[in-house]
């Protein structure tokens, strides 16, 4: 098994097991409703090539199945299973009716020019058309996609079902009945967690000290609202290096040299520092892991100096690790919760295509707010009054919970 999809399924037995749920009810929600596994052929500029892709629908007790779709190339069949896991999770936790679920294509997109990621785009639509729709299964950009993909996707789809089907795809272009915030709604959700666990535990965000690995779309973005909610982020790290003011570094300034150069360490005015891992063991009040999975580990724990870590990537810290930061008082703000802003926003999307109606950014910013406080409040308040060992106990107790009472409603078990 990968790691990332054994890790998930200790988080899976974790919750079962905190809510005493019988052993028939965890064969039932572990296992993927359905995987599909195709081959997509494309002529290339380099002659025809052969893509295995996948499309799995892991959970959908609660709605329509719903999750991203990644081009990338060195993606698993059980990644993509732990993935579309943890997004049944996720939906359950922010209380969307949605189920979980997870694409992806084994490409590196870069390899490919914009002609033949289209039809790329388009075959894998073609493949998996019978399992996926506005009520059926919500496809969304992740790693390596955008919304240009999506917009082909959606037109393809649209133009096999005879009719514009712009509910079937979310985080589309603007022209395509896309959301304003769905850009940067991860990255808010991310920084708005950190305002409201900052409340709860250091009097506040304002001049709070805060340091982050990744600077793609969810790093990006929580940095930039976080400096706007006043918070001073002293270390960032991507790919290329790490870069480190502890009077603050200006984001602004940042994502201007990161759009022209694609590198962080080409800005000009900070302590530059080779190790790409620099920022995780920054001493800070708020450490955001924002790049990829399993990068805290039993292997280096011991030198994350932060209070918080609030998790913007997916599965970014091992089981084993989180134990002992516990145990250390570091508190974690879990994935499912922390960067559950972009679904959210997805969902907000689709309620609007379904409906033909159009909210402004305002609006749809509120509401986004409304929905992550509440899941905050209820997964700090469940860890408080059962005395949990950490917030991800309290979500995937309260995530679990919808599931089961769904299944045993439903009559499965
Ligand atoms: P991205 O590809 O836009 O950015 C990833 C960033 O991490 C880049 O800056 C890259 O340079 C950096 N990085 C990669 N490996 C690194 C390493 N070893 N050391 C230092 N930096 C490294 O990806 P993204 O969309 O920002 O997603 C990041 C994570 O958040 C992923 O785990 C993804 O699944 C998760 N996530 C993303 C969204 C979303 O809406 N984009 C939503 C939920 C969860």
């Amino acid at each position: 098994m990968s790691s990332m999809l054994n890790n998930v399924v200790k988080i899976y037995r974790r919750g079962i097991e905190l809510n005493n749920y019988p052993k028939e009810f965890e064969e039932l929600i572990i296992k993927p409703q359905r995987v599909l596994i195709t081959h997509l052929p494309i002529k290339t500029s380099k002659g025809l090539k052969i893509f295995e892709a996948y499309r799995v629908q892991h959970n959908n007790f609660l709605g329509p199945y719903k999750g991203g779709i990644r081009f990338y190339e060195n993606v698993t069949l059980e990644d993509d299973i732990a993935l579309a896991m943890i997004m049944t999770l996720k939906n359950s936790l922010a209380n969307l009716p949605y189920g979980g679920a997870k694409g992806a294509i084994k490409v590196n997109p870069k390899e490919l020019n914009s002609e033949e990621l289209e039809k790329l785009s388009r075959e894998y639509v073609r493949a998996i058309r019978l399992i996926i729709g506005n009520e059926i299964d919500i496809p969304a950009p992740d790693l390596g996609t955008n919304s240009q993909i999506m917009a082909w996707m959606v037109d393809e789809l649209s133009k096999i079902e005879g009719y514009n089907t712009f509910a079937a795809f979310t985080s589309k272009p603007m022209d395509l009945f896309g959301n304003p915030i769905r850009e940067y709604s991860t990255g808010y959700g991310v920084a708005f967690i950190s305002k409201l666990i900052s409340e709860k535990l250091l009097d506040g965000i304002e001049n709070k000290a805060i340091s982050i690995h990744g600077f793609g779309n969810v790093g990006k973005w929580a940095a930039y609202w976080l400096e706007r909610f006043g918070a001073k982020i002293v270390s960032i790290s991507d790919s290329s290096g790490t870069i480190y003011d502890e009077n603050g570094l200006k984001i602004n300034e940042i994502i201007k040299i990161k759009e022209k150069c694609g590198k962080i360490i080409e800005y000009k005015n900070a302590k530059k520092i080779e190790d790409t891992n620099f920022s995780l063991y920054v001493n800070c009040d708020i450490l955001i892991p924002a790049s990829i999975e399993n990068i805290i580990t039993d292997k280096n724990f011991n030198r994350i100096n932060a209070k918080i870590i609030v998790e913007g990537a997916n599965n970014p810290t091992q089981q084993e690790a989180e134990l002992e930061l516990s145990k250390k008082g570091i508190t974690i703000v879990p994935d499912i919760l922390a960067n559950s802003g972009g679904v959210i926003a997805s969902y907000l999307e689709w309620i609007q295509n379904i409906s033909w109606y159009i909210w402004d950014e305002e609006k749809n910013k509120k509401e986004l707010e409304k929905i992550l406080k509440n899941s905050f409040e209820n997964v700090y308040k469940k860890f408080e009054e059962e005395n949990l060992n950490n917030l991800r106990e309290a979500a995937i107790s309260i995530a679990m919970e919808r599931l089961y009472k769904s299944a045993k409603i439903r009559g499965y078990i």
